[in-house]
């Protein structure tokens, strides 16, 4: 069974209108939906923001339902000016930047585990999914994507960062890239749920829209494109990713 997380309310909505739902389980302030989406059994939930909730959430859902596999999806801010408003992220390997336990551990290395990142599964199936949905892009958002210039959305692979903070100014960014100097984009949960999955010995994978470029204009653009698009995004990726079919017709 497949677990799918997002860290946006609008993405679980779209990706619910087209579950057929057959349990949902409230807990810890958490609604998790189990059922058929696109042919196959997945569960879903709204992560919830910041590393502590979201890795609450995928620790709940670990032992709530037999999970084989977890996708999280959600936005994130660029750190690399190659990166734009409306590209795709698939992460390769993930970093808790905040975590700092030196001097007894080194900067972002997670105490008892011996490691500081986490490496995703690299789901081939996803890669497909994701190139697919990147060439097919004008027919499935053309319209939509207009209002934010996107034209045609890159997909890059590379390490994401997770913290418990939203980026907005380029000092924060210095000193991101400082300890990662190679990460393409900050967001807050990733690398939390990566842990747990780490822990629990299940395959992650990681896909981030850009929403903003994690400097003073992302409180202003990263509503409205949370609200206008970055949902129907997963949407049709996931389509694509569970049914293997290609192009989406919804
Ligand atoms: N959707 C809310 C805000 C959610 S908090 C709103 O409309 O106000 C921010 C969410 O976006 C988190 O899931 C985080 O992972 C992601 N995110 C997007 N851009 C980010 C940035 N620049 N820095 C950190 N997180 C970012």
């Amino acid at each position: 069974m497949t677990g799918i997380l997002s860290a946006m309310p609008e993405e679980i909505s779209h990706l619910l209108n087209q579950m057929t739902v057959k349990n949902t389980i409230e807990k810890g302030q958490r609604t998790y939906y189990q059922g058929l989406l696109f042919g196959q059994e997945c569960v879903l939930a709204f992560s919830r923001w910041g590393k502590v909730a979201a890795a609450t959430t995928t620790t709940q859902m670990i032992n709530l339902y037999p999970i084989s596999n977890i996708i999280f999806s959600g936005v994130a801010g660029a750190l690399q000016t190659n990166l734009n408003i409306g590209d795709i992220v698939l992460a390769t390997k993930v970093f808790q930047y905040d975590m700092d336990a030196s001097p007894l551990f080194a900067p972002m290395e997670i105490p008892l585990i011996n490691q500081s990142g986490f490496d995703t599964d690299h789901d081939e199936r996803l890669l497909f999914a994701l190139t697919n949905f990147v060439q097919e892009f004008d027919k499935m958002l053309g319209k939509n994507a207009e209002y934010f210039n996107i034209n045609q959305p890159k997909l890059h692979r590379g390490i994401v960062v997770s913290g418990d903070q939203f980026v907005h100014t380029i000092e924060q960014q210095q000193k991101i890239l400082k300890l990662a100097p190679k990460a393409l984009c900050a967001e807050m949960e990733g690398a939390a749920v990566a842990q747990v999955c780490y822990e629990y010995d299940i395959p992650f994978d990681l896909i981030r829209i850009i929403s903003d470029k994690a400097d003073d204009t992302s409180p202003i653009d990263f509503p409205k494109f949370t609200k206008q698009i970055a949902g129907k995004y997963t949407t049709y990726i996931l389509k694509n990713y569970l049914t293997n079919l290609g192009l989406a017709d919804f």
